[in-house]
């Protein structure tokens, strides 16, 4: 993943509750624009030279209810979207996909997914909540960090191997449609 999560203390509520590392509540370099960034905790990938490997045990971190998530969410009229970074958000796929379900219902922001996985891999898994997030997801940034292929100048990913996925227009086209990030990027 880009950015270091900066751990916070949300108040816990009373529903489905995540398990993070920490949020960044006014990203730029998760997405398009401004973006509130959930970085959550626990990651399977292992991947060489991940600038986050705190975020990888899966008991790591604190737990936050979705509900004070979505408040922070909520109170900043800049954001243009929220980004679930990680750690990998897919090991929570459920609880994300309730909060994206939300996300969608109650305000217009967009939503950029990371994830270890390639996207073929995702389709592939049979995991509880996996195609419930993809289906929520806009833009899905795909694949491992790969060290060989690192690449600075790279808009919103850390290798060369990874992709911004324009998921809408991937579901309406029927195959791969990638984001232009070579277009203007607010
Ligand atoms: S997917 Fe790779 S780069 Fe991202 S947090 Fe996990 S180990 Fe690190």
């Amino acid at each position: 993943m880009q950015s270091a999560p900066k751990k916070k203390t949300v108040s816990n509520m009373a529903c489905t509750e995540l398990r993070l590392a920490g949020t960044e509540p006014e990203s730029i370099v998760d997405g398009r624009g401004i973006r509130y960034t959930v970085f959550v905790q626990g990651c399977p990938h292992n991947c060489s030279g991940c600038q986050n490997p705190q975020t990888h045990d899966f008991s790591g971190g604190y737990t936050a209810s979705i509900d004070s998530l979505l408040a922070e969410m909520k109170e900043n009229p800049l954001l243009r979207g929220v980004t679930f970074s990680g750690g990998e958000p897919f090991a929570q796929a459920n609880a994300l996909a309730d909060l994206a379900e939300r996300l969608k219902r109650e305000t217009t922001l967009d939503l950029t997914v990371y994830s270890g996985w390639t996207y073929e891999e995702l389709l592939k898994c049979t995991k509880p909540g996996v195609h419930r997030l993809l289906d929520l997801t806009d833009y899905l940034v795909d694949g491992p960090y790969i060290e060989t292929q690192r690449d600075l100048t790279l808009h919103f990913r850390g290798s060369r191997n990874q992709r911004v996925i324009d998921m809408n227009a991937t579901r309406r086209e029927g195959h791969i449609v990638l984001d232009d990030l070579d277009e203007e990027t607010e």
